[in-house]
């Protein structure tokens, strides 16, 4: 028998855990554990709650947990309730699935400001992550200014433009939905230091900016590159170049903009005691595509900001970490004998829910070359022995599901659940 332990119930825990089960059969046993009560990671706390196709991933990931060889171990914190050297003379591999769930800094004067948050407390706070609920993100102004031109910074420009009703079927929480419903935020101003040819914007995700209700996107056409110049475009890129110069060939009048600021590099953010605006250097970008300021400055009033420029994996104590990087250090997702990372915490926060996949059956045949067929290790049974002497109360995945119907039950009319914030709610949920 193989022991594995995944850390970290994300899609990348998840579809490691599949991978094993098929590479090893019934010769494996693995827990995956979880700091939460509740399962998902990135799935429940990261995408975003009108997206709930993407989400609709976890029913794959419910099938690999419900397997006699597979088990979530909820509400188990590694470092607190465990250590890693514990896990490694218990499993034969000790896989970080953690993901990438801090924000990397925005490190400018006034970054620190009231009023200036990163992409994931503010995701976690419309997502009802129980470290973000009490975020209470400064909505009480006409100016909101989004830092980066990733997905996240659409995710959060979307967000903040919607109505009550196109909220309809999704699982916003409660509370951000109140605030929203009362938000004062009529520009949202994204930022974007490189040009529209440089952003990491998906079509689809960019094309929904163009049907909302209240909201309309504004884009400069000078900003564009002349119109030939897009045929360079891989086909994605192409489309998403395409949507920009609809957006700037079709401006339309509602009463909320979300403006794209190309060529726009925040340097400070001033206001007094908290944000009231954001100073932007104008840049131009050298032969290798990267951004330069030109000295030309302007401001931007706000009261929110929210910067969407990537996040990093938190190091672990004695784990090897690049630090320019924000993630564990490994050869190909190999740590230290025994020790593996995967999906965020390995390749860094890119590519999309899928590409886990693959980096998940690629640890799991690593695993596979490295391990022996029984080495004797204690394994579950030796994990609950600990546990159970430490007191720390275990979540399975049948309480999980006792939590879900919960939510379920609790949902506003039309939503698919309203979810538990604080991890006592989910504890007492499960009975
Ligand atoms: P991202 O795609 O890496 O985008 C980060 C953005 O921040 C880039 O535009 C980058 O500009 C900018 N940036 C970085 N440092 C900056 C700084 N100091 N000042 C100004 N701008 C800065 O990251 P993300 O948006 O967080 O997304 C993470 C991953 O999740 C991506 O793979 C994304 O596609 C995925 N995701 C997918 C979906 C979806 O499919 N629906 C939704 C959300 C997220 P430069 O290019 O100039 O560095």
């Amino acid at each position: 028998m193989r022991h594995v332990a995944v850390i970290g119930s994300g899609p990348a825990g998840y579809y490691t855990a599949e991978a094993c089960q098929k590479i090893f059969g019934e010769e494996v046993r693995v827990d995956i554990l979880d700091r939460l009560p509740v399962p998902y990671g990135l799935i429940r706390f990261g995408v975003a709650p009108d997206h709930q196709s993407i989400k609709a991933v976890s029913r794959r990931y419910e099938a690999v947990a419900l397997s006699d060889n597979v088990r979530f171990v909820g509400n188990v914190c590694v470092g607190r309730d465990v250590t890693i050297g514990e896990l490694q003379d218990l499993y034969d591999a000790v896989v970080l699935a953690t993901g990438a769930p801090k924000d990397r800094p925005l490190e400018i004067p006034g970054g620190n400001l009231p009023g200036v948050v990163g992409s994931a407390e503010f995701v976690g706070w419309y997502n009802g992550h129980p470290e973000f609920a009490g975020l209470e993100p400064r909505l009480n102004g006409p100016g909101a200014v989004i830092v980066g031109n990733g997905n996240v910074a659409l995710d959060v420009a979307r967000i903040l433009a919607k109505t009550q009703q196109e909220f309809a079927g999704s699982d916003i929480v409660a509370h951000a939905l109140e605030q929203l419903n009362r938000s004062a935020i009529r520009h949202i101003t994204i930022l974007g230091r490189r040009g529209p040819h440089e952003i990491a914007m998906t079509p689809k995700e960019l094309g929904e900016l163009g049907h909302l209700e209240r909201a309309a996107p504004r884009v400069d056409p000078v900003d564009l590159p002349e119109d030939g110049a897009d045929a360079l475009l891989e086909p994605g890129m192409r489309k998403s170049v395409g949507h920009l110069r609809d957006f700037a060939a079709n401006p339309v009048a509602k009463p909320v903009i979300i403006e794209f600021d190309f060529f726009a590099m925040p340097v400070a953010i001033e206001g007094d005691g908290k944000v009231d605006r954001v100073i932007v250097e104008r840049t131009v970008l050298d032969d290798q595509l990267r951004s330069h300021g030109t000295g030309e400055r302007y401001s931007v009033d706000c009261s929110l900001v929210v910067s969407c420029i990537g996040y990093s994996t938190p190091p672990i104590e004695g784990v090897p970490y690049e630090h320019g990087r924000g993630r564990f250090a490994s050869d190909e997702g190999r740590i230290l004998p025994g020790l593996y990372c995967v999906g965020w915490a390995r390749r860094g926060p890119t590519g999309t829910i899928g590409t886990n996949r693959p980096d998940g059956y690629m640890i799991a045949e690593k695993i596979a070359e490295d391990i022996g067929a029984d080495s004797g290790k204690a394994g579950r049974p030796g994990l609950d022995a600990l546990l159970a002497e430490r007191g720390v109360e275990i979540v399975t995945f049948r309480d999980w599901q006792k939590i879900e119907q919960a939510e379920v039950l609790r949902a506003r009319e039309g939503a698919p659940r309203e979810k538990f914030i604080a991890i006592e709610e989910m504890i007492r949920a499960k009975g």
